[in-house]
């Protein structure tokens, strides 16, 4: 079964608790403390697997949740980390985050991208000790690690896209032109997946077409199977319409071209932009004057247009060069940004009446607030206005107050979060 689209929760481990422990030893009467901190929970990261070519395993399993780092213990003992949870997804997976949409990653690349971070772990009393508090009964609790709700999504990575209604020829074509073999038969449907196929062009040449299963009338709305597919001819930089312009199914070449075109817009509107080719197939079956008729419809509208018969492979070659002369004009294969964490649900994080904890050992403020963590991996540190903002979140959640009213001097040290910086103001 191909399965393009699921829905999982994923959660990073949470880190592990500081520890309470005292040096303890023979002849030694009052052991200072020797707490160690938790390890930090394992991340959850997404890899691509090119053996992976649908999400059906996403159907069947539906929660992954990383391991928790483990708590500290006595003799300053850090408790070891956990290991990332890798997944494993198909080239070309969208991440979403369920709750609001945004993309959060574009799995089209090798690179492993972690959705979501483990906690930090607790740190432990050996931390804790001052001149005045000697025996600290007490250490952190580790910090959760991020959890999310998030979307998979499917669009397959191919540079050309094969549309046309059911039965036109489509997987006929893709098989004469590239190792690929889908199912051909003569009745519609036949095809229920996208195949994807190298169509190479020359010495170390080649692209990648994807054979879109039918569209129908309606299929931009949900009906039918068309709808499902569309998704996969997002990404495509150029789009192959094929026709049947034989008309042996007792349908109109031109018409048919009309209603797949305002399926692909009603779709997307970026698809009906997308640059075209026309291929009308099936030119073995088809008259001198059907071929003259819809090819000066076609080129009257400034399409490159050829006539082919994939069953026989006449013209399919000059097809696959034009093709790949286009697709040298056309940009890269399309790649998802991340959406930026909106700013309402970042004024919200941000907002008066967080908890935050402030203790100073030695000149160095510690802030303990975790919920600026993913506020903090979005700050990009070179640009000013991201910086601005964060210097607005530090000022409305009260933390640079209460930094000031604790004595705070110009060139202090701030440990937020684990992430240290002078105070400048
Ligand atoms: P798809 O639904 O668009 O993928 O169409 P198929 O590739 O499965 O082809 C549908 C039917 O049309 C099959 O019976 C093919 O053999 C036939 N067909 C495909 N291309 C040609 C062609 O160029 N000429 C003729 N005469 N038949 C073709
Ligand atoms: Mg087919």
């Amino acid at each position: 079964m191909f399965v393009d689209q699921a829905k999982i929760k994923i959660k990073a481990g949470d880190g592990g608790d500081g520890a309470v422990s005292f040096h303890r030893e023979k002849y030694v009467a009052a052991g200072g403390p020797d707490g160690g901190d938790g390890g930090r929970g394992g991340d959850v990261i997404f890899q691509v697997d090119d053996n992976f070519s649908t999400l059906i395993d996403f159907r069947y399993k539906r929660k992954y949740v990383a391991e928790r780092g483990q708590n500290g213990s006595g003799r300053n003992c850090t408790g070891k980390s956990a290991p990332p949870l890798i997944i494993k997804v198909p080239r070309g997976t969208v991440i979403r985050d369920a709750a609001s949409g945004r993309i959060m990653a574009d799995m089209s690349t090798d690179e492993p991208k972690v959705l979501a971070k483990g906690g930090g772990g607790g740190k432990g009393n050996v931390h804790f000790a001052t001149s005045t508090r000697q025996i600290p009964r007490f250490a952190k609790p580790g910090y959760p690690g991020e959890e999310f709700e998030v979307t998979l999504e499917l669009k397959l990575l191919a540079d050309v896209g094969l549309v046309g209604f059911p039965n036109v020829g489509k997987s006929t074509l893709i098989s004469v032109v590239s190792a690929a073999k889908p199912k051909i038969a003569n009745y519609h449907f036949t095809t229920l997946t996208p195949v994807l196929g190298v169509v190479s062009t020359g010495e170390e040449k080649s692209f990648v077409m994807a054979d879109i299963p039918g569209l129908i009338e309606g299929a931009g709305d949900g009906v039918g199977l068309g709808h499902e597919f569309l998704r996969h001819v997002e990404r495509c930089r150029l789009i192959v319409h094929v026709v049947d312009v034989s008309g042996v199914e007792g349908r109109d070449p031109k018409e048919d071209f009309a209603v797949i075109n305002t399926e692909l817009a009603k779709f997307n509107e970026e698809l009906a932009e997308r640059p075209q080719i026309v291929a009308a197939n099936k030119c073995d079956m088809a008259t001198e004057e059907q071929i003259a008729e819809f090819r000066s419809f076609i080129e009257g509208q400034g399409i490159p247009f050829f006539c082919i018969s994939a069953a026989t492979t006449q013209g399919t070659r000059e097809l696959v060069m034009k093709i790949a002369e286009v697709l040298e004009t056309l940009p890269p294969i399309r790649e998802f940004e991340p959406d930026p964490i909106p700013q309402a649900e970042l004024d919200d994080m941000a907002g008066a009446g967080k908890k935050f904890e402030i203790t100073e050992e030695d000149g160095v403020y510690y802030v303990e607030a975790p919920w600026i963590q993913p506020i903090m991996r979005t700050v990009n540190p070179d640009d000013y206005s991201s910086l601005q903002y964060f210097q607005r979140v530090l000022i409305n959640s009260g933390i640079i107050a209460k930094l000031e009213e604790m004595g705070i001097q110009e060139g202090d040290t701030v440990s937020l979060e684990g992430f240290e910086f002078d105070f400048i103001n």
